[in-house]
């Protein structure tokens, strides 16, 4: 068993006490401070070079760094080895007998997997083994692709965080964890990514994320990350809000068109694109304004009731057309009425998938989110897409996917994968 020395773990009263020794004094960078749930702690973590710092304070009376820190005072806690399959460790470990805490890696700070060995076992010391998480790289430049007389345009509205489980509906933690690691609140990271369709004359967006109308409570539950958000965007791609001549909703789910009202001087909320038209599907607008309790917290009216008032908003059927070369596509299953966007020039198909596809890891026909409607009209929609996709080279975008933007089905010996073009 191979393990490399990846932190100190220090348990402190005073956060702020330590800080003005650690940081001020001896002059070390602090990294970054994560709550870690499942232990009842706040850690904060100082950078020594080739290791860590991990300073731990107490969020609940009864956990373990309380209970330490009341019988011993502050003072050193624990020693962390990185191992790079935790799994394998421990059961070296069992083989020789030696006594763990953890039987089985629990979830740790930064996705992180890890298990304790009994203080008892380690000559005094209590040693933590860790197993990192695979870093998910995340990508979001504005990056143009040429499809036929088309010019498209990739954009980012930032990332946010969902529940990993609700994201992969009835696969196991186990089959998804490896390809989107989740964080210690089982949330995986997800993009916002709006598409733009330039035909010469015409500038179109397809969908334009989650906008800036949240309050801190919200912004935290989704983990949003918007540092980098559509305006940054659009003008990394030369164009401006102004420039929009048509928004076209996928469907009405608040990551999809949050973005497409905002707060103007006044607090009103206004369309967010002043010079564009606003397309959505008929009956996609019907449920999304009489939701139900299934639905409703998906479905904020402040995202597209002011472009109905606003006069700006036109209704369209399964199989619209909305500018030539730009058709609707019912996917349904996701909600009943959810919308892919085809894109057709000079011969060749791009598609914009929304939520049928959110990333690529759902490329798998049964790989369909929990919070779909209607499951297994995904299934049954994506099985026959796949098929196409495939044998036509359509690029298809994924509007959620963290790490690829577009790339091109393929299938050999039965296995789909995803060669990434974007
Ligand atoms: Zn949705
Ligand atoms: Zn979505």
């Amino acid at each position: 068993m191979k393990a490399f020395l990846d932190h100190v773990g220090i348990a402190v009263s005073d956060l702020q006490a330590s800080l003005a020794f650690f940081k001020d004094v001896l002059g070390l960078h602090v990294e970054s401070t994560e709550d870690i749930a499942s232990q009842r702690v706040r850690a904060t973590f100082l950078n020594t070079g080739t290791s860590t710092l991990e300073m731990l304070e107490t969020t609940a009376p009864d956990s373990a760094i309380a209970r330490f820190v009341e019988k011993r005072g502050p003072g050193l806690h624990h020693i962390a080895l990185r191992v790079e399959d935790i799994d394998a460790a421990l059961a070296h470990l069992k083989s020789r007998g030696i006594r763990v805490i953890d039987e089985k890696p629990r979830p740790g700070a930064e996705g992180a997997l890890v298990a304790f060995i009994h203080p008892s076992a380690a000559h005094g010391v209590l040693v933590e083994l860790k197993q990192p998480a695979a870093k998910v790289e995340l990508f979001r430049k504005a990056t143009r692709h040429t499809l036929g007389d088309f010019e498209l345009i990739t954009l980012s509205d930032g990332f946010f965080a969902l529940d990993g489980g609700a994201m992969f509906g009835v696969v196991p933690r186990v089959l998804w964890e490896k390809r989107l690691p989740p964080d210690d609140a089982n949330r995986i990271p997800l993009s916002m990514r709006p598409l733009i369709i330039r035909t010469g004359k015409i500038t179109a967006i397809i969908d334009g994320g989650c906008g800036d109308k949240w309050d801190a409570k919200n912004a935290q539950i989704y983990k949003l990350d918007r540092r980098y958000h559509l305006d940054h965007a659009l003008a990394e791609a030369g164009l401006a809000a102004e420039d929009i001549d048509i928004a076209i909703a996928s469907h009405l789910h608040f990551d999809h068109v949050g973005g497409f009202t905002a707060f103007d001087k006044s607090g009103k909320i206004v369309p967010r694109f002043p010079k564009a038209k606003y397309i959505a599907h008929r009956a996609e607008w019907q449920d999304a304004t009489h939701p139900h309790e299934r639905n409703r917290a998906s479905y904020l009216q402040e995202n597209f009731v002011p472009l109905m008032d606003a006069g700006v908003l036109t209704l369209v059927d399964d199989g619209a057309e909305i500018i030539p070369g730009v058709k609707y596509r019912r996917s349904g299953g996701h909600t009943p009425n959810h919308q892919v966007v085809m894109i057709e020039s000079a011969g060749k198909t791009a598609v914009f998938t929304a939520d049928m596809y959110p990333t690529s890891v759902h490329v798998p026909d049964p790989w369909v989110m929990g919070f779909d409607l209607l499951p297994v009209e995904t299934l049954f929609f994506k099985r026959g897409f796949a098929k196409e996709a495939i044998e036509r080279e359509y690029l298809v975008f994924f509007e959620h996917d963290p790490s690829m933007a577009a790339g091109y089905l393929r299938e050999k010996d039965g296995k789909r994968t995803v060669e990434r073009i974007i």
